[in-house]
């Protein structure tokens, strides 16, 4: 049976325990650079100081001169300071496809993490140039499944003979080098709103499914969506030999869970949600399906971002929300709807770190350095791993279309 090794972390880097267990490694914000991760290296430029008060006036008239070659993507779990200049806002995937849809800009500034720019890199033309304005925004998710790690347990499904009817599956929040992957192996992408139509795409040509790197989205779909039992799922643990599991539990599992999971979502406890329901009566408890399959199964409705954005908009006057998915969406949800009463699901702050490092000053910079001509902090993803990315990608876009997992 085949053993693998664990993330290399460098002198820099911190390890701690995430709740469901999952061990991983962390630079240290903004300094010092991990091959092996996503995350990339501190920002090479003489960045402007956070309290210039000129910042805002600076990045309108940085805009203003680069006029069409500019296009900036702002993800909702953005910063205020920073989605106040983006020129479309959305979800990682809807970005990567405006990013597509506009041939004529040069520049894609993504107000995002990691593999978001570099899903825009794939779908975008090779004159189009994405750039990323600090390159320590990775996603720690994503860091989760390193193409090693997969690669590895590939070959532990082979050796027991489960590969061969074992289709992979990725969320698009992974590395493109996982994309890559997933493309090679006749595998597909999925987002939290088409999960449901991928696995069913990928169970029709295949008995069981590979789920990288998100357990929970995994799970939440396979067993609340789809009919499957919590017993046909397993989890794939890549820091121990053969995942942890017997080769009889991979033949016969259905799905093959990655130990991963969203640093964000997965604070989310049982205890938040019979938390609110006690202090706020009949409160709608909604959650995005990163969330634990037992905060998921508590909650009264789940979906992407998207959904979350369009149901609260739907939602009547009067009605109370308690949401649980990145604080600065939630923030801002409760902004623009003062007729609706809109919670937090959890007592305490939970932001996004890592997309939160794009901040007005790496903004200011990366557009002042445009105008300059110099391009900063661009991300480029190799054209053999781009190829096999676009097959897996193109093949979610060849889904039947339906609105929404719920
Ligand atoms: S919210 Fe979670 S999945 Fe999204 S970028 Fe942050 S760590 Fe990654």
């Amino acid at each position: 049976m085949t053993t693998f090794g664990t993330a290399t972390a460098i002198s820099t880097a911190t390890a701690f325990s995430e709740p469901s267990g999952t061990a991983t490694a962390l630079l240290l914000l903004g300094r010092g650079s991990d091959a092996s991760s996503e995350r990339g290296v501190e920002c090479p430029g003489d960045l402007p100081a956070p309290s210039d008060p000129t910042l805002v006036d600076r990045a309108r008239a940085a805009k203003q001169k680069l006029g069409d070659r500019l296009f900036v993507l702002g993800h909702h779990y953005q910063r205020d300071e920073v989605i106040q200049f983006a020129d479309v806002t959305g979800d990682s995937f809807k970005l990567a496809r405006e990013a597509a849809a506009r041939p004529d800009a040069e520049f894609i500034v993504f107000c995002g993490v990691h593999f978001m720019a570099e899903s825009a890199d794939i779908l975008t033309s090779d004159a189009q140039r994405v750039i990323l304005p600090d390159l320590a925004a990775g996603c720690s998710m994503a860091d989760m499944a390193a193409i090693s790690q997969v690669e590895a347990a590939w070959d532990v499904l082979e050796e027991v003979g489960a590969a061969g009817m074992t289709v992979p599956v990725t969320y698009m929040n992974s590395t493109a080098a996982i994309k890559g992957f997933v493309g090679r192996h006749d595998g597909l992408v999925c987002t939290s709103s088409n999960a449901k139509r991928a696995l069913t795409w990928a169970f029709e040509r295949g008995q069981r499914v590979l789920f990288l790197p998100d357990q929970h989205l995994g799970r939440n779909t396979a067993v609340r969506e789809m009919g499957f039992d919590l017993e046909d799922c397993v989890l794939y643990d890549p820091h121990k030999p053969g995942g942890g599991l017997t080769a009889q539990q991979l033949r016969e599992a259905k799905m093959i869970l990655w130990r991963g999971h969203c640093s964000v979502h997965g604070r989310f406890t049982l205890d938040c949600v019979n938390d609110v329901r006690n202090r706020v009566p009949g409160v709608n408890v909604l959650v995005h399906p990163e969330c634990r399959h037992e905060v998921v199964t508590a909650a009264d409705q789940v979906g992407s971002t998207e959904y979350i954005i369009s149901t609260i908009d739907a939602a009547p006057a009067g009605s109370a929300w308690a949401v649980g998915t990145e604080l600065n969406l939630v923030r801002r949800l409760a902004n623009a709807h003062p007729d609706k009463e809109i919670m937090f699901l959890d007592r305490t702050v939970c932001y996004c770190s890592t997309m939160n490092r794009i901040d007005l000053p790496h903004l200011v910079w990366a557009l002042e350095e445009l105008v300059a001509g110099r391009v900063v902090n661009q991300i480029t993803v190799d054209p053999d791993t781009a190829h096999y990315a676009r097959l897996a990608l193109d093949q979610m876009l060849a889904l039947p279309q339906t609105v929404s997992v719920d």
